[in-house]
């Protein structure tokens, strides 16, 4: 099923790519038992029916991070779970405040046409009261399914990747992704923190992850990415030389380019 704010692309016979207008991607994971929604976007209206027209089983969400384009809908659904190191994050983005002083920006940035009904519902999203909480090394079993919790700081405190190591997946959210990763925000850890969990990352995956699903940008992608984000990350920590000055929503940060990827950063951040 489609709607105006959707898009739905099949992956396998039990998994799906759900996209919202906004470019964000989340993803339909069918078990026997139950399903995972991993991610609900930006928060636009209908997600919980494009789910329903694809699996009829309970469904939990699994936030990657608490991010306002990876939490929007999940008022939309009963069970929610988020690293306990994201939660304050989650409400934050998931608040009104925050997301009427960052939304309308936010499409005008990326040159949405958005009418301003749908800006208004978008800041007004509910969210669940209570929340369930995810850890390292925990394995969430969707009947015959499996994923395990690898918790990795870096683009926020909480981010965690989900690994699905029989079907040689992992859903990296925006710890492991094209273009860039961005560790210039107040919730981001510093770039050498990153690194640790880009070197625990690889350690865990290497030996059984073909495809790697984040949460924008081209997916899948194959993992030499963190080799490369690791090498980006070292050159960064050795000299920030040519590293390019942006202006974001809230305020300036630092881009450092190596290959096809970049880190950002912030001084805070550059250690
Ligand atoms: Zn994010």
């Amino acid at each position: 099923m489609e709607n105006m704010f959707y898009k739905t692309y099949p992956i396998d016979a039990n998994t799906w790519r759900i996209e919202d207008i906004f470019g964000d991607y989340m993803y339909l994971i069918k078990g026997q038992s139950q399903a995972a929604l991993i991610d609900t976007g930006m928060g636009f209206r209908g997600l919980d029916d494009v789910v329903r027209s694809l699996t009829d089983k309970p469904v939990i969400v699994l936030n990657t991070h608490g991010h306002v384009d990876h939490v929007g809908a999940n008022g939309a659904f009963e069970n929610v779970y988020i690293h306990p190191a994201d939660e304050a994050l989650l409400r934050q983005h998931g608040g009104s405040a925050y997301r009427q002083e960052c939304l309308p920006e936010f499409m005008e940035e990326i040159g949405a046409r958005i009418p301003a009904s749908v800006i208004e519902d978008l800041v007004h999203v509910s969210q669940p009261e209570t929340l369930s909480y995810l850890s390292d090394g925990q394995i969430i079993d969707l009947g015959g399914r499996c994923l395990e919790v690898i918790s990795v700081p870096g683009h926020t405190r909480g981010s965690v990747c989900f690994l699905d190591a029989a079907n040689r997946m992992l859903f990296s959210g925006d710890m492991l992704c094209t273009m860039g990763i961005m560790l210039n925000f107040d919730c981001s850890t510093t770039v050498s923190a990153f690194l640790d969990s880009m070197e625990k990352l690889k350690a865990h995956v290497s030996c059984c992850v073909d495809a790697v699903y984040g949460g924008h940008h081209v997916a899948p992608i194959t993992i030499d990415y963190i080799d490369k984000y690791m090498e980006c990350g070292h050159r960064l920590l050795k000299s920030s030389a040519g590293a390019v000055a942006e202006q974001g929503v809230f305020g300036q940060f630092w881009r450092y380019f190596y290959e096809d990827i970049s880190l950002t950063y912030t001084e805070a951040t550059l250690k």
